[in-house]
């Protein structure tokens, strides 16, 4: 049995945010998640450190704290976040009335904006839709989800916080009314391990009322499906919004070696649940070639979708949209709290502020320093772009995103895992046009060389990563891609045999 003070439900980026927080206030803790870092939302966003331009004219409160969470997240995380810029592009048709609202909106929620003509705009990205009629500058820029994850819980672990990814939160232990702790299966041997502690924090995002349901409590939410798609390179080195009230496909968001471009926004019942149709990725791909027209014949590599954890709205105006990105911390009076909604962009306030409640509930006085202390584990990490990393060619394991032998071997060491995807997270192993194609089985390989996964586990470790790579690529086979998929069916169930096995 494992006690603690506090456990954390949840490893995205609110729970890994609120195990970095406690862990510089000096409070014991231990975070479980269920899968991977980011395996929720966090890891199926777009990727975009909102300036705050998106929500300045709707939704102002949340436009605040995302201008002033990207200025500290650019100071503290500097491996994470790429510096970007992003561009309000308006298009023939886009209203002025719009871009003059959103010019002043920026202005009182202290998003600093600078218009740029036509011709200046398609200077700094030259495949911009070549009828634009201006562009608005503004402080957006690109953030590694998991990076930022694995950056906030190697804080929390470097001081004795304890972190236990690939376990699921199946019970919370209830006595005399108040939650004392929590029993969690392992996901690969189904170990079931009873953690106590003194308080729980629900920061399960999308799943925060099936948790909260555990414990007797509610939350009220709205899910909200969002899909993106992910092109093979990258078309733009600054992000790219459509100058007009929220809607479907209007960013574009570069990301390393590739661009993702998104969203939707549909309401759902159940975040297990999910899958994207063919109608969501041709409006994807129709809205974003009006920004980018490459968009329409560029090579899809992926899609992937996530659920929006928000707050239920109350005006309940039957738009996801206008629900606002703002957070909640709810008490649920029994040894719990939830803490909902929010965005990627403002994760580390959130944090801050369920961290200043659990410090009042113990009567600790430690002030928060997360907005001034860098995150720790920066300086082991390469920096943007990754080509510069490579010393010797037969060192490569995966081609597509060039990842080296040896980060490969020092995540399998490091996290011990049986779990294709976590050195997928870690590396960006399999992230290229061939999708983990050809990396994949020398991953393996490697794991079983480091005693990580037996003979008899190989091929059950192996299904399951190719079945999720499969699940994201499904939605986009046709053409390159396509072919491509059918020389690694080749592979997988041809030379290897896969499918008898
Ligand atoms: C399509 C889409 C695009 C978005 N784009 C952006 C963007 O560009 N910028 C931005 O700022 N925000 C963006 N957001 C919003 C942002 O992603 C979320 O607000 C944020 O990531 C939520 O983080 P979280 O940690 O609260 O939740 P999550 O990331 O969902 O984390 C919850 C975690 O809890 C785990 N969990 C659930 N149940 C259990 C259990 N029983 N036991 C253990 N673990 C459990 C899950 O596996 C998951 O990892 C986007 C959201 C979506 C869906």
């Amino acid at each position: 049995m494992i006690t603690t003070d506090v456990i954390i439900i949840g490893g995205g980026a609110t729970g890994t945010g609120i195990a970095r927080d406690l862990a510089l206030r000096g409070i014991d803790h231990c975070l479980l998640e269920k899968k991977d870092f980011a395996a929720g939302a966090t890891g199926a966003c777009h990727g975009l450190l909102h300036s705050g331009g998106r929500y300045a004219v709707n939704d102002p409160e949340a436009a605040k704290e995302c201008i002033s969470e990207n200025q500290i997240l650019r100071k503290i995380g500097k491996k994470c976040v790429e510096f970007t810029e992003g561009l309000f592009v308006r298009l023939p048709g886009d209203r002025l009335q719009y871009r003059d609202n959103f010019l002043e909106s920026c202005r009182k929620t202290g998003i600093s904006t600078e218009i740029y003509s036509a011709s200046k705009a398609l200077e700094l990205v030259p495949n911009l839709n070549q009828s634009l009629e201006e562009a608005v500058k503004v402080p957006d820029c690109s953030i590694d989800p998991f990076r930022l994850c694995m950056l906030n819980a190697e804080s929390s672990e470097m001081r004795g916080g304890k972190i236990l990814i690939h376990h699921k939160v199946i019970e919370i232990i209830k006595e005399k009314g108040i939650c004392v702790g929590v029993r969690a299966e392992e996901q690969f041997s189904g170990e079931i391990k009873e953690i106590r502690g003194k308080l729980i924090v629900n920061a399960s995002g999308a799943w925060g009322s099936q948790v909260a349901k555990m414990s007797g409590s509610d939350v009220p939410m709205t899910l909200s499906k969002g899909s993106l798609v992910i092109a093979n390179h990258r078309m733009t080195n600054m992000v790219i919004n459509r100058l007009r009230p929220s809607s479907n496909g209007d960013i574009i968001v570069p990301n390393e070696t590739v661009s993702l471009a998104g969203t939707t926004s549909i309401t759902v019942n159940d975040p297990d649940n999910l899958s994207i149709s063919p109608e969501e990725i041709s409006l994807i791909s129709r809205e974003a070639s009006q920004m980018v027209p490459e968009f329409d014949s560029v090579r899809l590599i992926r899609s992937y979708t996530g659920v929006r954890p928000l707050l239920k709205n109350t005006s309940d105006s039957g738009d996801d949209r206008a629900i606002s990105r703002g957070f909640k911390i709810i008490d649920h009076k029994n040894g719990m709290f939830s803490i909902m909604g929010g965005k990627l962009t403002t994760y580390r306030l959130m944090a801050e502020k369920m961290t200043d409640r659990i410090m009042e509930e113990f009567g600790i006085n430690v002030p928060c320093t997360t907005a001034e202390k860098p995150l720790d584990g920066q300086d082991q990490l390469s920096g943007y772009p990754v080509s510069n990393r490579i010393e010797k060619l037969d060192d490569i394991i995966c081609e597509c995103e060039l990842v080296r032998r040896s980060d490969v071997e020092k995540v399998i060491d490091k996290v011990g895992t049986k779990f294709i995807g976590d050195i997928q997270h870690r590396t960006r192993l399999g992230m290229g046009p061939c999708q983990g194609g050809f990396c994949t089985y020398r991953a393996l390989g490697m794991m079983q060389e480091q005693g990580k996964v037996s003979d008899s586990e190989s091929i059950r470790v192996l299904k399951e990563f190719l079945d999720r790579r499969y699940r994201g690529i499904r939605p986009v086979l046709w053409g390159d891609q396509m072919r491509e998929e059918q020389l690694i069916e080749g592979i997988y169930l041809g030379i290897l045999g896969l499918a008898e096995k």
